[in-house]
């Protein structure tokens, strides 16, 4: 089983050295108190409860799963006691205002320890995980009264929530959401319909559990236009703001799955339960999709991790086995064999992951700066500043879920092909790893859906390109500044410059066909999100090598120099060997249609 070490050298790296988070907090109205010391400290109690607790039930956790019996549900073993920990150290409420309970610091800090916990143990992480889209739902839309008689236990983490958007027939078209609420007198709703694939839905580690639920008034417009959003808490709650009365919403089963299977996922049937209206009728679906940012960022974080975990156990592994001798002769002459390390083709496996891993955390860290800014921008009720923010991070998010899972998923993949035969053995965690990565480019949208959304949404009808060009021009800024350095910096410098160009045309061209075909968005989509999400890393890997290169030569870094080169090489290993498929992800993108769409249904399969 790997065992889990946080990578708090490569954290503090970014924080500190590449983006400057420490002149970035000084400018927030709520980053006063995220002192590079509070942040140190954050990181390093978190990093050890990770690895401590967490890290030591996931594999455990995996072989026993959760247990249903009569409409309740088990965790896994160790789970309510590291559940317990979590809540009495506070962490649930790390970013959440201090007038609930919380510590009021910058989102940017909880999504550092996302990362944290989610390499040591995504489907605990799943749990507390969820309360952050419930929350952050209520704290936006919800009404006074809401707040105050759901937020302060949902803060501290003794209660957990959920989102309850898919039915059976539908995930992905929330238009087709069947769940009624019917209007009481007394200004509640009953909700009756069932929902699939709750996580979170059911457990054992909180006293109450506080479900977001879409669905339609009696008299709603069909389609999107007509769906609500509602809470509903699995024990109604009294004025005091305690649990009471069981409410009638009850879980029928949960979902024996591939991976995540300390996680509930719970099949909820709400019988006439009592909920309260969020927000404006029929505007639910609207209301969700300005969370929806924060908390697709929260699954590319998931890709992250798991890149993470896995390299973490191949790179023990391949220092540890021993396999023939390298092709340019014996390095371990005392050993009967090499290490797998010394292979090339080793090399090129362990050195994807981590560029996947480093790449992909700067591409997180980058956009939680976007975050903290877009709530910044609330606190100071600045809406132009929010609306800037918004439409940044709206862009980020798309490329962050759709490409970091994918990327995520293949790390995971290549985790077990280093250990060869023993990666498919359960016993070794690597499998573990590739079956809970599986999950993430499927839920909070599949890779497919991030892609329209980028492409169609973002890209061509929400800014006709500009959001392209704003971030290429963070690009080209990289790339002049080092245009004429020699050695591996100036060689990803031209290759950033190239690429900025080639992004802004491979726009352009499909903005121009997209006119004239309309099958073009959706061909072309995935492989522009994959296109994108190569270039993007590709500039955050060059970033850090530059920002590695400064210091080492000024001799003023916090890091070894052994660190800073490691950083160089790796960028170097990504622009020769993993960038070059952008190249083929945006041909393929600019390809006519024709030979996709041409074939009839019926000319699919031949019995
Ligand atoms: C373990 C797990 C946990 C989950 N947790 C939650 C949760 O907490 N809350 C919740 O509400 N849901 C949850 N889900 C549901 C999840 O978000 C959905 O399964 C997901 O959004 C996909 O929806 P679907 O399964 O209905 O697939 P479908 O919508 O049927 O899609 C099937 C395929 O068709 C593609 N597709 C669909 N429509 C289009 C289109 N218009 N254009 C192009 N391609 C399209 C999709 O990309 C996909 O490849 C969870 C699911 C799982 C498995």
């Amino acid at each position: 089983m790997p065992t889990y070490k946080a990578p708090l050298r490569d954290m503090r790296f970014l924080i500190n050295e590449v983006l400057d988070y420490p002149a970035h907090y000084a400018g927030l109205s709520n980053g006063g108190e995220a002192t590079p010391d509070m942040v140190n400290a954050i990181l390093e109690g978190a990093a050890t409860w990770c690895e401590e607790v967490l890290a030591p039930i996931n594999l455990s956790g995996d072989q026993e799963g959760c247990h249903f019996n009569a409409g309740e549900v088990t965790t896994p073993t160790g789970f309510k006691e590291a559940y317990r920990q979590f809540v009495d150290g506070g962490w649930q409420g790390l970013s959440f205002p201090t007038e609930y309970g919380g510590q009021g610091l910058p989102t940017s800090l909880s999504l550092f320890r996302t990362e944290m916990m989610g390499a040591a143990n995504w489907s605990f992480n799943m749990y507390p995980g969820l309360s952050l889209g419930c929350i952050n739902t209520l704290l936006r839309y919800g009404t006074e009264a809401q707040k105050s008689l759901y937020l302060p236990s949902l803060v501290s983490g003794e209660w957990t929530g959920t989102m309850c958007l898919t039915e059976p027939q539908c995930g992905t078209d929330l238009a087709q959401v069947k769940t009624r609420a019917v209007p009481q007198p007394d200004g509640s709703y009953k909700l009756t319909g069932t929902k699939m694939f709750i996580s979170a839905g059911e457990h054992d580690l909180a006293g109450n559990i506080v479900h977001i639920v879409l669905a339609r008034l009696p008299d709603a417009p069909a389609g999107t236009r007509g769906i609500s959003l509602f809470v509903v808490p699995k024990f109604r709650v009294a004025k005091d703001g305690s649990a009471g009365q069981r409410n009638t919403v009850s879980c029928g089963s949960i979902e024996h799955k591939m991976g995540i299977r300390g996680s509930a996922t719970a099949v909820l049937n709400f019988d006439e339960a009592t909920g309260h209206l969020i927000f404006e009728p029929n505007k639910g679906l609207e209301a969700m999709f300005t969370y929806m940012n924060t908390a697709r960022i929260g699954i590319a974080i998931q890709g992250v991790a798991h890149a993470e975990a896995s390299f973490q156990g191949a790179l023990a592994y391949a220092k540890d086995r021993r396999s023939m001798r390298a092709l340019s002769g014996k390095k371990e002459p005392e050993a009967n064999a090499d290490a797998l390390i010394w292979h090339a083709d080793v090399r090129r496996m362990l050195l994807t992951q981590k560029a996947i891993a480093e790449g992909g955390r700067a591409m997180i860290y980058a956009a939680a700066q976007t975050a903290d800014l877009m709530f910044n921008a609330t606190l100071e009720n600045d809406q132009a500043s929010y609306d800037h923010y918004d439409n940044q991070l709206g862009f980020y998010t798309p490329i962050l879920k759709g490409f970091l899972t994918e990327m995520g998923l293949e790390a995971a993949n290549i985790g077990m092909q280093v250990f060869g035969g023993h990666g498919y053995i359960h016993e070794h965690g690597m499998e573990q790893i590739a079956r809970d990565a599986r999950i993430s480019t499927l839920y909070e949208g599949t890779t497919g859906i991030q892609a329209l959304d980028l492409l169609g949404r973002k890209v061509l009808i929400g800014t006709k390109g500009k959001c392209v060009r704003e971030f290429t021009r963070i690009m080209l800024r990289l790339a002049r500044a080092n245009l004429f350095a020699r050695g591996p910096i100036g060689t990803m410098a031209r290759s950033i410059m190239k690429r900025a160009m080639e992004w802004n045309m491979l726009t352009l061209r499909i903005m121009l066909r997209a006119g004239k075909d309309r099958d073009l968005v959706g061909s072309a989509s995935v492989d522009y999100l994959m296109y994108s999400g190569y270039v993007m890393m590709g500039y955050f890997l060059a970033l850090q090598a530059e920002k590695a290169q400064t210091l080492m030569l000024s001799g003023k870094g916090a890091e070894s120099v052994d660190f800073y080169r490691a950083k160089i090489q790796t960028a170097a290993f990504y622009f020769d060997r993993v960038l070059p498929r952008a190249d083929a992800h945006r041909k393929s993108a600019l390809a006519p249609t024709h030979s996709l769409m041409q074939m009839d249904n019926g000319s699919f399969a031949f019995a």
